[in-house]
């Protein structure tokens, strides 16, 4: 069956919004689309383990291609599958829909969502703001607190983000103080849907994984809860996270990984659709199952799924891993319905060129050479990161914060939010580091080996200055502000840690007690009031940043300079890679430095007139007020 074909989906497109089981008080209405089915029963269940069912119901065919059922009763809590038979097969499924699930997502749970709503959460909202007032710190939900130095009670849990105050023994704020104090807008959780590859049956056995192996897209990963065994408990906790993110004026973003999925024949879709789900074996998200998010149910399925998330647990934002894979068509559709539920959500993904076949003539992938036609929907732009930080696959080649000198013109690019492929500055995910590859201070020490500490860590601020003061939208990997480190335990460095031990991965908060690492952090924090300080920092438009960006000639070859100018408020930009001093002169005024040599901030250090020696690898910020508005070329 070519499901593909327009006729099957003319046939079979159902539109309703009732997929799942829907709980009510006397009631629950379950449908599921099996299309190619020949019988659908529901199966009971007391638990979400091993047990024996206890019922079982045949469903009744409806409409394009959906079975359905209603059972009267509160069955808040019952555990549920559907065994389906297409062409005398019968195989047994989690419901795709399911909002709840019992142990590693092996069966659905049937929830009132209102019993798992923290105190408060009528009321609960995110922070709205443009994109390019946004400033996103990613990090997995294990790392925060597992260190012992954490401070925290819920260690590797979604309830340790819900911890004030916490700090470690000599101090330092740890967690949801350190993201306050950091000044960061958005944290960006790494997955937290419900993934494969830690058994959740043993939460005292060390285990690690980011977790990019979806098993079930609609319920929150168990080995992050309390209480793995009973479906509700994840779902109220992720929400107690986010409500006290929400409280303290943070946003949560979403990391979705609609891409592919933990094993083809396993997952719910695919067995109930036998193969609907994927691409076949296509391969360009390195799983073998790409997403056929060209199929008009699989469409409407990750659709449907942004949509509850953003409206049950109020996130702020989605981060698509691999939206390369993913049709452009059914990006704009996802951006348009969550613009209609829940406005002002930030929305970027990865824009890489994927190897994928897809199952229809004419499909646009989302792509970063296709973000002319994605509005609104931003990119992370790895020409920035491979500039600063050095390129991807040469590990040891430097980058311009390691010192590899690069041409003006390109830095003015990357400075200017113009990787090429943008429409507008809120498309440029601008970062030095991610959870993939190196962190960048090993980055760094691969391309400088015998490095100091004192000057990793000063190159490692002269990236962040480049990557946070840019136009567009500043990102960076939880602890790029601490030196982070992954060490492989072999004196070199692990650059894929998705499934190392927490010994490589954890974030190590006593740290602090560094002077570097804690310098390194001053200076972050003083970048991040910095740039929220100067609306200059944050153009949202191509136009506002042709008129009031400019470059400003140093005199150094290598040495980028730029001037930002609006109002007749001046800002002067220099990024100085040397090692040697660079002297430089002033355009005319009295100019205020903000950030020179380790010090940034939005607090003047010293007024300065004529000539400056600028330090060796650091940048410069300094600000003037232009009574005679003139135009610096
Ligand atoms: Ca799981």
């Amino acid at each position: 069956m070519d499901y593909s074909s327009s006729s099957f989906e003319k046939a079979y497109t159902y539109t309703g919004g009732d997929l799942g089981a829907l709980w009510s008080p006397g009631c629950t209405r379950f449908r599921v689309w099996a299309p190619t089915a020949s019988a659908v029963r529901l199966r009971f269940y007391p638990d979400g383990g091993d047990s024996a069912p206890i019922r079982e119901y045949p469903m009744t065919p409806g409409s394009e291609g959906t079975w359905t059922l209603s059972l009267d009763g509160d069955l808040h809590g019952v555990y549920y599958t559907y065994l389906v038979t297409v062409d005398g097969i019968t195989r047994e499924s989690i419901d795709p829909y399911a909002r709840a699930g019992g142990v590693n997502g092996l069966r659905g749970m049937v929830i009132d969502l209102g019993r798992t709503d923290p105190d408060g959460w009528a009321s609960d909202r995110g922070p709205r703001m443009a994109i390019t007032d946004a400033v996103i710190w990613e990090v997995h939900v294990r790392d925060l607190s597992i260190h012992p130095s954490s401070g925290m009670e819920n260690k590797g849990k979604y309830l340790a983000l819900t911890e004030e105050n916490t700090a470690t023994a000599h101090g330092f704020p740890t967690g949801l103080a350190h993201i306050k104090a950091l000044g960061v807008t958005h944290v960006q959780l790494l997955p937290i849907y419900d993934y494969g590859s830690v058994d959740e049956a043993c939460p005292d056995r060390r285990q690690y994984n980011w977790g990019y192996d979806p098993v079930n897209f609609n319920f929150p990963e168990g080995s992050y809860s309390s209480d793995p065994f009973h479906g509700e408990v994840r779902v109220r906790e992720l929400k107690e996270a986010i409500h006290a993110l929400h409280k303290n004026g943070i946003g949560v973003i979403m990391d979705v990984v609609y891409n592919h999925v933990y094993r083809r024949d396993d997952f719910g879709f695919n067995k109930i659709v036998p193969g609907y789900f994927s691409r076949g074996t296509s391969n360009g998200s390195c799983c073998g199952n790409d997403t056929a998010s060209e199929r008009s149910m699989v469409r409407k399925f990750i659709v449907d799924s942004l949509c509850y998330w953003a409206e049950e647990y109020h996130l702020d934002g989605f981060r698509f891993d691999l939206a390369g894979i993913i049709d452009a068509d059914t990006i704009r559709l996802a951006r348009q319905a969550l613009e209609r539920k829940t406005p002002g959500l930030l929305l970027y993904g990865e824009g890489w060129n994927m190897n994928t076949v897809v199952t229809k003539q004419n499909v646009s992938l989302a792509t970063q050479k296709n973000a002319p036609s994605l509005p609104g929907f931003g990119f992370f732009n790895d020409t920035i990161r491979d500039l600063v930080r050095g390129p991807l696959f040469e590990t040891t080649d430097p980058g311009f914060a390691s010192g590899a000198f690069r041409a003006l013109s390109e830095l003015a690019s990357a400075f200017a939010g113009r990787p090429g492929w943008t429409e507008n500055p809120g498309q440029s995910i601008n970062y030095c580091s991610c959870h993939d590859n190196y962190t960048l201070a090993d980055r760094i020490a691969l391309a400088r080996p015998g490095i100091s500490k004192q000057e990793l860590a000063r190159r490692n601020r002269l990236a962040a200055a480049f990557c946070i003061l840019s136009q567009g939208v500043p990102f960076f990997q939880a602890g790029e502000e601490m030196l982070r480190s992954k060490p492989s335990g072999r004196g070199g460095f692990v650059d894929n840690s998705y499934r190392s031990s927490d010994r490589v991965n954890a974030l190590r908060w006593n740290t602090f007690e560094s002077p570097d690492a804690l310098q390194t952090l001053r200076y972050y924090q003083g970048l991040i009031a910095l740039r929220k300080e100067f609306p200059l920092f944050r153009l949202t438009s191509r136009a506002q940043i042709d008129e009031k960006l400019h470059s400003f000639p140093c005199g150094g070859a290598h040495t980028p300079g730029f001037l930002l100018e609006d109002s007749g408020r001046r800002l002067l930009v220099i990024f100085h890679p040397e090692d040697t001093p660079l002297e430089v002169s002033l355009p005319q005024g009295t100019w205020n430095a903000l950030v020179w040599d380790n010090d940034a901030g939005t607090r003047i250090l010293f007024q300065a007139e004529g000539r400056i020696l600028l330090p060796p690898v650091a940048a410069a910020v300094l600000t003037a007020y232009n009574t005679t508005r003139t135009k610096f070329i």
